[in-house]
């Protein structure tokens, strides 16, 4: 990553080196010009995906000479989100006039909308290019859309799908797109990236102890006041359950914060994380100090799989969540899970 505040400004494909393979294949494509019409960009929230998409778009419709200049019209337009010849599906946001504004999903009828505004456009550059954010917010009739449109790919026009849960796509989806996969960063990376925002010591450790690798998540945390003030009720009433007994007052507490279910679910994932990687001695010691003795024991002699199955339950948390299981009672099953495992290296 080059310095300077021009990392952050106007990111470059050079930012994506620390990717490995993903980004010596996609140099590879942009040198030789052999885009296939659809990519699925994935990878944890934050780590840069609709950076990398903006950035393969500016490369698609650069009318400079080293694609992307980052300085001619169209290399502009995009960064600023107004190229004609890009269009950005985002579930809340529709293009249609006929869905309505704030829908949590992505309905059919924005599909279909914007594959028929690629019909009829006239196009500036021959190209377009189609960035569905979110992409596994498409319902199963917008993805059986697009789908058809993915089998007869329409001349000049590449799909650019973003999602942390390609699961949540249909295989034939998948199978229809180059895999694009974005993986944990490296530590200095992110501390870089903090560093550029004015991010230093002990909040920069901090933020990417809870990072998981993930840049935007790094900022985010360092930047969320909330996020450490939920952080304590979390170690308190997750990782520190005094008896079965307490589970049913924890559970009814916590039905309240219904809108926080992602964000709890995510720290729990990322805590159990940070005490597997003491474990493994990726992280030091010290950043697990606010938790309960039983699982700074936990994260000295738990075998592996302690950690595998914990991190199991949090998955089972969101599918749950996902089958329309009440609030209260994945957080109910979740506390039980953690308190049995408390209890074991309770002494
Ligand atoms: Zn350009």
């Amino acid at each position: 990553m080059s310095e300077g505040k021009q990392t952050v400004n106007a990111p470059v494909l050079k930012d994506f080196k620390g990717q490995g393979a993903l980004y010596d294949g996609l140099i590879r494509t942009l040198e030789e010009g052999t885009f296939v019409h659809a990519y699925l960009i994935s990878g944890l929230e934050g780590m840069g995906k609709r950076t990398l998409s903006r950035l393969m778009a500016q490369h698609l419709l650069c009318t400079g000479e080293n694609k992307p200049c980052g300085v001619c019209p169209a290399c502009i337009q995009v960064q600023e989100g107004n190229h004609p010849d890009v269009l950005v599906v985002t579930p809340g946001k529709p293009i249609s006039p006929d869905v309505k504004a704030g829908l949590q999903g992505i309905p059919v009828d924005e599909i279909r909308y914007v594959i028929s505004l690629v019909g009829q456009h006239t196009f500036v550059g021959g190209r377009r290019v189609i960035i569905i954010e979110r992409a596994d917010k498409m319902n199963q009739s917008a993805q059986n859309a697009l789908l058809k449109t993915l089998e007869e790919p329409m001349p000049g026009t590449v799909f650019l799908l973003l999602t942390d849960s390609p699961e949540l796509l249909l295989p034939t989806i998948v199978s229809r797109c180059r895999a694009l996969k974005l993986h944990p960063w490296p530590d200095e990376t992110v501390l870089h990236a903090l560093r550029v925002h004015g991010v230093e010591g002990a909040m920069a450790k901090n933020a990417l102890h809870v990072s998981g690798g993930s840049i935007g998540r790094a900022l985010a945390v360092a930047a969320d006041e909330e996020y450490w003030k939920r952080r304590s009720d979390v170690i308190r009433d997750f990782f520190d359950i005094p008896s079965r007994s307490d589970i049913l007052r924890i559970a009814t507490a916590w039905r309240e914060r219904k809108d926080e279910a992602e964000a709890l679910l995510a720290d729990i994932e990322d805590m159990v994380r940070t005490l597997m990687l003491v474990r493994l001695g990726q992280r030091d010691a010290s950043v697990i100090n606010d938790f309960p003795a039983p699982w700074q024991r936990l994260a000295q002699e738990g075998e592996l799989k302690a950690f595998v199955s914990l991190m199991e339950a949090v998955g089972e948390s969101r599918k749950l969540r996902q089958n329309q299981v009440t609030w209260q009672a994945v957080v109910e099953k979740l506390l039980l899970r953690l308190m049995e495992e408390k209890s074991k290296w309770s002494t």
